[in-house]
């Protein structure tokens, strides 16, 4: 195939979406692989420690294959069929060895080294420098002998583990499912969740289960469990069920058990040779907050706030179900909690999702978001000309002062045969400016609300407004960057618990009464949603938060303390312990929620999971500085918005986010916003 032909091969433009198959995948991918080795090889003889003699070079070489991978593992999300995912397969492993190849250059390392060492680089380029070679340090790139040996030994033991530690999991969630051919035995479930499960009674091949006559399957996965939890009348199928859940993958076949003592262990190991004192320690030094004693006190003035929000939460949680079920002795217990706080949710603030679907016709939601974004970014965004992977996909230039700076794909729709759920931003490409010109930042913004259907507009619910507005913040990041380099332009090379802050901060506009009133338009009346459902929204938000904050803080105390153990056997006292403090209602003595915590074993989360706190204290303080402004003057909210532009926005990667918070803010962040946008009471 002549190389021109290929449109995997074009880097640097926007993908030939239209033209692209699968049959392109391999030999481009292959023909890239070579390349890339054949450049690199060649850069190790002739590599300078300057900017333009190693880190250009190693740019040009890196992004070809870079991009057309992308672009394949993009389409892989959004129109996945058999032929490309076999094309996938055929190459991912040679492209996986391919990446590694570049990261274990003893050479490449030690001139990376000498660069540094020079000191004359900006501050950006700083950044690009230290995140190479931190790259290559956790790697284990300056360890020689056996401790290089045993360091490998370590990563292979580690991904066989997280592997082991998933499948274990899904094994013993799937081992498990209650089926149920009464009628009686799923009172309380509403219509889609007795949809759910005889669509998995039929799933599991009892062919004639229909929603009205069952049988009815209920498993250990979410979209099961949770609603049975929280609307099953029967309190022992719920106990049954309960039960069955915390002791997931904790004995037989699937213990993960002796997983975690080996994951912490060999984690403790590796960051021990790397010259950290812990994991915990290595996985901080990375990360915005820097170290555990930063985030141990942040825990600490959260949990003043919440515990005791939770301990009246409950109160009211139980006097409101003895009322209510007419039995002043009743107790609650675990399997009680869910169920009765849906009730207590629904007394207090009754409203329907589906009820605030008309006033959300997806175009108006769209326009109401690209105007918040002009008023406050001084940006426009107006349709333009891209291929696309499917016809209801647009694309959409972002223009600041007449100028095109960026574009987006928008795919908001699901198509469940050929596009993976949630939603999600991802890089097509970075910002680039250096010896061969200026590439313009473009983004894919990927979301799966209902298509319309009929020609009528897409309604959207108010959780899937706020899902566009979290991935838009996303977006607006890697697209207004002011960063040449793209090794940290946009999103790259953010710190793992700063990366949220721009998306949770579009989300906050959500809940503010003038921007909700601009983005709905009822699809019958045009009417604006009204103050007395918007109200009800907000104070739904702040629903049972002291229990909400309480759990989180539970998670990540036990992550973090978990990750600093001498001992990894004895994590079991400490998970205890931890909960004990930290809890209202501590875990039955049979819990085994530690072997289904796969975002801290099997994830990115290990040593991290503080991040979700954090990254919300960082939003709910810079949306706060919006409402010190005065958030309805209009020019406050311009001069803010700016600022917040050519902070958050336009530095990236490229500055380290302690900073770039100080330069916004003026100060460090401070959890007091947070706390109030929840309705805790800050306690000093
Ligand atoms: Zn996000």
């Amino acid at each position: 195939m002549i190389a021109s032909s290929n449109p995997l091969l074009r880097h640097g433009q926007i993908p030939q979406f239209q033209t692209i198959t699968a049959d392109h995948v391999e030999p481009a991918i292959r023909q890239l692989i070579a390349t890339q080795d054949t450049a690199f090889t060649a850069l190790q003889a002739t590599a300078t420690p300057t900017w333009e003699g190693l880190i250009e070079p190693l740019r040009r070489l890196s992004e070809p294959l870079g991009f057309a991978w992308g672009v394949v593992n993009h389409l892989l999300g959004v129109r996945n069929e058999p032929a490309l995912r076999a094309a996938h397969e055929c190459v991912q492993a040679d492209v996986v060895a391919a990446a590694m190849r570049l990261g274990q250059s003893a050479r490449i390392h030690s001139l990376l080294l000498a660069l540094q060492a020079t000191g004359d680089l900006d501050v950006v380029q700083q950044r690009v420098l230290a995140g190479l070679i931190r790259d290559g340090e956790w790697s284990g790139i300056a360890l020689t002998g056996a401790a290089r040996e045993r360091f490998n030994a370590l990563a292979v033991e580690q991904s066989e583990l997280a592997t082991c530690f998933q499948n274990h999991l899904l094994d013993a969630t799937r081992s498990f499912a209650l089926e149920f051919t009464d009628l009686a035995e799923v009172a309380g479930l509403p219509d889609t969740a007795r949809a759910q499960a005889a669509a998995a009674a039929r799933a599991a091949g009892n062919a004639a289960a229909t929603a009205e006559k069952g049988p009815w399957r209920i498993t250990l996965e979410m979209p099961l469990f949770v609603p049975f939890m929280e609307h099953a009348t029967r309190r022992d199928l719920r106990e049954q069920l309960y039960r069955a859940f915390i002791t997931r993958a904790s004995s037989g076949p699937h213990d993960n058990s002796p997983l975690i003592t080996r994951v912490l262990a060999a984690r403790r190991e590796q960051a021990q040779l790397l010259g950290y004192t812990d994991f915990a320690a290595q996985s901080l030094s990375g990360k915005m907050a820097g170290t555990v004693a930063t985030v141990d006190s942040l825990l600490a003035v959260l949990r003043k706030s919440a515990l005791p929000a939770a301990r009246r939460e409950w109160q009211e949680l139980q006097d409101f179900a003895r009322g209510e079920s007419r039995d002043p002795g009743l107790q609650l217990r675990h399997w009680d909690v869910a169920f009765w706080a849906e009730r207590q949710r629904e007394s207090r603030y009754a409203y329907s999702e589906e009820a605030l679907r008309p006033y959300f016709p997806f175009d108006r939601v769209l326009d109401g978001l690209f105007e918040l974004v002009h008023t406050l970014f001084g940006v426009t965004v107006r349709p333009a000309q891209a291929e696309t992977w499917h016809p209801d996909v647009r694309f959409f230039e972002v223009l600041d002062q007449g100028k095109v700076i960026a574009g987006f794909f928008l795919d908001v729709f699901s198509r469940p045969a050929e596009k993976r759920g949630g939603a999600w931003m991802d890089v097509c490409l970075d910002r680039c400016r250096d010896t061969r010109g200026e590439r313009l930042p473009i983004a894919y913004l990927v979301c799966n609300q209902a298509a319309p259907v009929d020609g009528k507009p897409s309604l959207m619910s108010f959780g899937e407004v706020e899902t566009l507005f979290h991935e838009f913040g996303h977006g607006l990041q890697h697209l207004l960057t002011r960063i040449d380099h793209p090794e940290v332009a946009g999103i790259n090379r953010i710190e793992w618990d700063a990366v949220e802050l721009p998306s949770q901060f579009m989300e906050n506009w959500c809940f503010h009464r003038e921007t909700v009133r601009g983005l709905s338009r009822h699809i019958d009346t045009g009417a604006s949603l009204p103050d007395e459902l918007f109200d009800k929204i907000v104070a739904a938000r702040a629903y049972r938060a002291g229990s909400q904050f309480m759990r989180q803080i539970a998670l990540a105390s036990v992550d973090l303390a978990l990750h600093q153990l001498a001992d990894p056997e004895q994590f079991s006292a400490t998970v205890q312990r931890i909960w004990a403090e930290n809890s209202v209602l501590p875990p039955l003595p049979e819990d085994r929620f530690l072997c289904s915590f796969s975002h801290i074993f099997a994830g990115g989360y290990g040593a991290g999971y503080y991040s979700y706190k954090w990254a919300e204290v960082l939003s709910a303080d810079a949306f706060a500085a919006f409402l010190e402004g005065g958030v309805d003057d209009r020019a406050a909210m311009t001069t803010i918005g700016r600022r917040f532009r050519e902070t958050v926005l336009a530095l990236g990667g490229g500055t380290h986010p302690a900073e770039v918070f100080r330069e916004f803010r003026g100060r460090d962040p401070a959890p007091q916003a947070l706390l109030e946008t929840f309705g805790l009471v800050v306690v000093n």
